[in-house]
């Protein structure tokens, strides 16, 4: 459908006079991005409308976010529930939701079953969530263990420390001086970490389970325990950022828990509130109890419309088991994505997928896209794919029916 209302707007999926998104309105705009091929207006489910009108499957979901779909009904009626009641008081006053949606994350941490025994402090980003695990390895190791040892290709954020925590030396150039105190070692190598744990140093490792960001990457099956070890042995904090993985995306509430074991800090955000910005800082509670009043703070984090939005989301993900869910059809994703012509090889867990490509990644997005399906180009041979959580298989299938055929035509 093309632009046509009364004054020349374009119409949008709702059939209401959409404001156009031209170039002149961008122009207020940090250009922080590269320009957006298309705006979206709406969406439901899986699917997304443009100001044209027109349908896409979303197979990125803006990111890991929107893993129970776009407007979810229940999450939609919670927040408007929430915003018709009380929407935010500061943290120096108590609100009823926080600790209630903190025991469920506890619990969710705990394996589903039971309370893993920690403690929770509610952010606005997963940046914010990992600043929090930052500044509390500092205060739990007291002064000159000030270093966190973090992964080459990981992704922490884009504040001045998580951005020194993020292993992409290229991104750290035009903001330097960063931060002090942070080393990065290879991804999946236990002997280089093992030589970086100085104790009298270092007071955390911060690691992704899975580097999503880095192009999907996922290590050894031990890797993650191995960590574990080697942080126990020189009494380090383990901190695992499960800001992407987390919450059934990679086939288990967390991805640290395909590996059994317990974390010292879980940084948590992007599904948390199906698209409502939150995060989450889980400490154990003898790590938690480093923070005192005044150590840490956010006008905005754990306010109740946020959590209003996590308990519906949290509730709604446990009804409907994602975790299981994310198991099941990404193994059909994933099968369907290896027999793509141009397709090399396909890796990742649950609805955190990559496929590696014969021919660029940014063609095939590009295609897609154009094609009505939403794929996130994560490297130059690397496209990414993270479905919500409830695709149904016919979502899958003809997903995967569209890249058949954008790649059967540049292979
Ligand atoms: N950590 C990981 C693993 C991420 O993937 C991201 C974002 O992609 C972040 C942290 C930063 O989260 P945010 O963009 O919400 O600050």
């Amino acid at each position: 459908m093309t632009a046509d209302g009364e004054q020349g707007r374009p119409v949008t999926a709702d059939g209401e006079q959409g404001r156009p998104v031209t170039a002149p309105a961008r122009r207020v705009l940090m250009r922080t991005y590269a320009e957006p091929p298309v705006t979206f207006v709406r969406g439901e489910g899986t699917q997304l409308f443009d100001t044209e009108g027109r349908r896409y499957l979303d197979f990125i979901t803006g990111l890991a976010v929107v893993s129970l779909g776009h407007a979810h009904p229940v999450v939609a009626e919670a927040i408007a529930r929430q915003a018709r009641t009380l929407s935010h008081v500061s943290n120096l006053y108590g609100n009823e939701l926080a600790p209630e949606v903190a025991a469920t994350i506890d619990r969710l941490i705990g394996g589903g079953t039971h309370p893993a025994g920690g403690q929770i402090f509610f952010t606005n980003s997963g940046a914010e969530a990992n600043e929090c695990a930052l500044k509390l390895a500092r205060r739990w190791a007291g002064p000159g263990r000030h270093v966190v040892v973090s992964t080459l290709g990981s992704f922490h954020g884009r504040t001045l420390a998580t951005l020194a925590a993020t292993g992409q030396p290229e991104k750290h150039g035009p903001f330097e001086p960063l931060p002090e105190g942070f080393v990065h070692v290879p991804y999946d190598d236990l002997p280089a970490l093992d030589e970086a744990l100085d104790p009298s140093t270092v007071a955390a490792v911060l690691v992704e389970p899975i580097q999503g960001e880095g192009g999907v990457v996922v290590p050894s099956s031990d890797y993650l325990s191995g960590v574990r070890d080697l942080c126990t042995e020189r009494g380090v904090l383990l901190m695992v950022d499960e800001v992407q993985t987390g919450f059934g995306r990679t086939g288990r509430w967390f991805g640290f828990q395909a590996q059994g074991l317990e974390p010292d800090v879980v940084t948590m955000a992007k599904a948390l509130g199906n698209g409502m910005p939150v995060g989450a800082c889980w400490a154990r509670a003898e790590v938690a109890a480093a923070f005192g009043p005044g150590d840490h703070g956010s006008t905005f984090g754990g306010q109740p419309l946020a959590l209003a939005a996590v308990r519906a989301t949290l509730e709604v993900m446990e009804r409907e088991d994602v975790p299981a869910r994310a198991l099941r059809a990404g193994s059909r994703l994933a099968a369907g994505l290896a027999g793509l012509p141009g397709v090399l090889s396909v890796r990742g867990q649950g609805l955190l997928l990559a496929a590696v490509l014969s021919v660029p990644a940014s063609q095939v997005a590009a295609g897609a896209l154009a094609a009505g399906l939403v794929v996130n180009p994560v490297r130059p041979d690397t496209i990414r794919l993270a479905p919500p959580l409830l695709v149904s298989d016919a979502e899958i299938d003809e997903a995967l029916a569209v890249l058949a055929g954008v790649l059967g035509g540049l292979v």
